[in-house]
């Protein structure tokens, strides 16, 4: 199929599944791939492990080598688009040039939240959501480092832990009362706080930030209840925002996210969106979700690249992320939003694995699975089949989980 060019703005995770996916599906005309940051894609996840820990570098976390796209006749062009002109089908760039096109893919991920208080801006304070974020990381990192990190979220946490393990000494400041509050329940939380403490993590809950302190440069936190930890690195891990101006300016409909149906396209039918930019209605969940995970941003591309060459594909695949701290890989089956009732699998309170599967009204919605593969492989087929296993049966270790997959559906528990 050849209708023109597609144009894909963003070098991300969306946009390197959406080249190769555009080949499979038969799309033989142009593909321009335009990108602000001078790399290829590559994988961010290693950014907050091994790409800050310093055992992988930029090139291992290509999400494909340079031949890839040589092979598949994909141009890439470093450039930041600044406007859209849909009337004319054209972009504008910083630059100064212009690109046409008749598909066009936004592909814009999100940017981290910014803090705005006293010091903010002094040298020292850092986010983390590229690889030269990484960089200045890592170039102001020393043996004898104070790092403070604000936010027990993923981020904050895998950050926590990496740099534990480097050596430093590190803080975690929380406003919420728990750790990962947001994302878990609170015996998931208490699993995370343990193991952070345990590690020598300074893990400080339900503190408020007033200032960040210092000349020109970082030299502690000042808390809401006057105390000052000193500190030499600041790094802010307070979620995201995403990238939507482009798309909002342009008219295309936007809300807390760039609106997409489930075929991944806007209300513009020549300009999709896919990605940590993009929000749609989840008939899983029946709700309107934007979800920041690989996962999410392969499957919507994989959509994206067959509505564009006319096949008939939904968003479709069930939600799942990963987030690796220490020696405990946590794997998340499905969304928890809603649950009213968790089932245990494992005593979060002691070791390190155990599982978490979260209900609404005995339906089984999700599962935080943390060193437990076998758990998450059960979670995915369980929830992907709409299953809602015995809750007795789950939770007993005796269990063979095989056997709950065969059985009839049962939701009493
Ligand atoms: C530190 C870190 C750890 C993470 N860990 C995990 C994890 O363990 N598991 C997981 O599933 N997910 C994780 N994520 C989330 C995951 O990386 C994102 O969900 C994923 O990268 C989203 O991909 P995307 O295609 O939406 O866009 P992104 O990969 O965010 O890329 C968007 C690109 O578009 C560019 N861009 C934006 N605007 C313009 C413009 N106007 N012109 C040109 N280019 C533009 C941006 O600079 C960027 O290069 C992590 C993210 C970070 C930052």
């Amino acid at each position: 199929m050849d209708d023109g060019r597609v144009l894909i703005v963003g070098a991300s995770h969306a946009s390197a599944q959406l080249c190769a996916s555009l080949r499979q599906e038969g799309w033989s005309g142009e593909i321009l791939l335009v990108g602000d940051e001078p790399s290829l894609p590559y994988q961010r996840p290693p950014l907050s492990k091994t790409f800050l820990a310093g055992t992988s570098t930029l090139d291992e976390l290509l999400i494909r080598k340079p031949e890839f796209y040589g092979k598949q006749e994909v141009t890439f062009r470093q450039a930041r688009v600044t406007a859209i002109t849909r009337s004319a089908r054209t972009v504008e760039l910083a630059d100064g040039g212009a690109l046409t096109y008749d598909h066009l893919v936004l592909c814009l991920g999100a940017r981290p939240r910014r803090l705005s208080l006293p010091g903010s801006d002094l040298a020292g304070v850092h986010y983390l959501r590229d690889a030269a974020d990484i960089g200045g990381i890592r170039d102001g990192l020393t043996p004898s480092s104070h790092v403070v990190i604000i936010g027990a979220g993923y981020i904050g946490l895998e950050t926590a832990a990496c740099l534990r393990d480097l050596g430093a000494t590190v803080s975690v400041l929380e406003a919420a009362d728990r750790v990962l509050q947001r994302v878990t329940a609170p015996e998931v939380s208490a699993f995370y706080d343990r193991v952070h403490r345990e590690a020598g993590v300074d893990l400080r809950l339900g503190v408020g930030v007033a200032a960040i302190e210092g000349d020109d440069h970082v030299e502690g936190v000042r808390l809401a209840d006057g105390d000052l930890i000193a500190a030499d690195m600041v790094i802010v891990g307070i979620g995201v925002v995403p990238n939507v101006e482009l798309a909002d300016e342009a008219g295309v409909a936007v809300d807390d996210g760039i609106v997409i149906d489930g075929h991944g396209r806007t209300n513009d039918p020549h300009i999709f969106a896919a990605g940590d930019c993009a929000t749609f209605l989840d008939r899983r969940y029946g709700r309107q979700i934007r979800l920041e995970s690989v996962p999410n941003a392969v499957e919507h591309a994989k959509t994206v690249a067959a509505t564009i060459c006319g096949k008939d594909k939904e968003i479709a695949a069930l939600p799942w992320f990963w987030s690796d701290q220490f020696d405990l890989k946590l794997q998340i089956a499905g969304l928890n939003t809603g649950f009213d009732e968790i089932v245990l699998r494992g005593d979060p309170a002691a070791g390190r694995g155990f599982a978490c599967f979260y209900f609404n009204g005995g339906q089984l919605i999700a599962a935080d699975c943390v060193n437990r593969p076998q758990e998450f492989a059960f979670a995915k087929r369980a929830l992907t089949q709409g299953l809602s296993p015995n809750r007795d049966l789950l939770a007993d270790p005796d269990t063979v989980l095989l056997s709950l997959l065969t059985a009839a559906p049962v939701t009493a528990g």
